[in-house]
């Protein structure tokens, strides 16, 4: 039976048997036992399915991914130690020294500067576009050497709309994939691969786990990008690999070929998994989730009407304000609300945030967003507080930006936290 999204977020994933626990074991294992060398040397040449050493898969870790996997529409999923980890792998799986790609301009600081920065001393080159960009425009980026296009649902902490539609369109177009950040939106406000995506990831540190209790991330494959197709342009998936007796992902395992590559050879390589016990943890997030993301959508509308009403307030971004520019895109890719964060500027200078964060008495700073309790970070103060107002403009962050995360506390006592802050200033 296909379930809906709220139904999976608590029924899939681990799914016991007979007499087994109701609620997800954790597997506290580093390793795997088995009866025959043969049997085990099977799992290391891909050649059967199970587990070896939790430094590449974990079950627990499998059950998570599989229950973010149906949730998504996804044909595979892995978990991996952060969304950093996510981001870089989801890109890695398919890009090498001499390759290029290119990314919204709009997306979180830390992943502008993997691909920016840390990927560059690679050899893999970025570049960075505006979410608005035309596609006659966005065709112009593309080089032979292009292996992918990256964009967030709804970008952090501008929370502008990625219109997965337009870029799906372009980087198919040009034989490549579009891979998506569905941190924000999650698949219950946004589900990237019924707009085109064709891998989709995400910071599971966020709503997903939600009660910012683990660092974590995931990536989903569609399964839908014909490699074989492109077999010129990721001869990662479609040439033997020779540490694994010369197979061919995309021959050996079809549609699951991007997800086992990124398993059995990055995993291997860089180690970066997520620990069961973080699994666990996440896992438990998920079972909420949809009522969760309900809540922070309907708290951060409020919030967003009571701020756009003062007079101290400079501006907004808030896309499911009706007069938001973004406000038709949000229709479009998240009929049911977008997530509970809100960007907004005080009238006046950097001092003014900083008078008004410090009068809050429940809110609190901290540099951490999307989770069960409403917090708040001001860039120009935290994140980013060596870059000048020049610097930080250039960065597309307004140094007046403060960045609203509305948790699921009532929403009047929210408001009345704000509405004393304001009236410090
Ligand atoms: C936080 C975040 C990340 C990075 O995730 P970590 O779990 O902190 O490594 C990536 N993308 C988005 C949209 C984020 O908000």
């Amino acid at each position: 039976m296909a379930y809906k999204v709220g139904t999976k977020c608590v029924q899939s994933g681990w799914k016991p048997k007979n007499g087994e626990p109701r609620q997800l074991p954790i597997y506290q294992s580093t390793t795997f036992k088995y009866d025959s060398s043969d049997e085990m040397g099977r799992l290391f040449d891909l050649e059967e399915e199970g587990y070896f050493y939790t430094r590449l898969q974990n079950p627990t870790n499998d059950y998570v991914a599989a229950k973010i996997c149906d949730m998504e529409g996804g044909y595979a999923a892995m978990l991996t130690s952060s969304g950093q980890a996510a981001n870089f792998f989801a890109v890695f799986n398919i890009c090498e020294a001499g390759d290029h790609f290119i990314a919204s301009s709009s997306i979180y600081g830390g992943t502008f500067n993997l691909f920016g920065t840390t990927m560059k001393k690679m050899g893999i080159e970025c570049t960075f576009v505006d979410n608005d960009i035309t596609e006659e425009e966005l065709d112009k980026c593309f080089k032979p050497n292009t292996k992918a296009v990256f964009g967030e649902t709804i970008t952090n902490p501008t929370v502008s709309i990625f219109d997965i539609e337009k870029f799906a369109r372009v980087a198919h177009r040009h034989g490549v994939p579009l891979i998506v950040d569905n941190t924000f939106a999650t698949p219950i406000n946004c589900r990237p691969f019924e707009w085109g995506a064709d891998i989709v990831t995400h910071s599971t540190t966020k709503y997903m786990d939600g009660h910012a209790s683990g660092v974590g991330g995931c990536i989903v494959d569609s399964g839908n990008f014909d490699w074989l197709a492109h077999a010129d342009k990721f001869p990662g998936l479609t040439t033997p690999d020779e540490s694994y007796h010369g197979i061919i992902y995309a021959e050996k395992f079809g549609k699951g070929a991007y997800i086992t590559k990124a398993t059995s050879q990055l995993m291997r390589d860089f180690g970066s998994i997520q620990s069961p016990q973080n699994a666990f943890y996440l896992n438990l997030g998920l079972d909420s989730l949809e009522v969760r993301m309900q809540r922070h959508c309907a708290n951060a509308l409020a919030v967003a009407k009571f701020l756009k009403a003062s007079d101290k307030v400079a501006w907004i971004h808030y896309a499911d304000l009706e007069d938001d520019p973004n406000h038709a895109l949000a229709q479009k890719y998240c009929p049911n609300g977008t997530c509970g964060v809100i960007a907004f500027g005080l009238k006046g200078d950097r001092n003014t945030a900083v008078k008004f964060m410090d009068s809050l008495q429940m809110i609190s700073i901290v540099t951490h967003v999307a989770d069960s309790k409403t917090c708040l970070l001001h860039p120009a103060s935290h994140t980013h507080r060596q870059l000048t107002d020049e610097q930080l403009r250039e960065a597309g962050i307004s140094p007046d930006l403060i960045r609203l995360s509305v948790g699921i506390e009532d929403v009047d006592d929210i408001i009345a936290d704000l509405r004393q802050g304001l009236e410090q200033i």
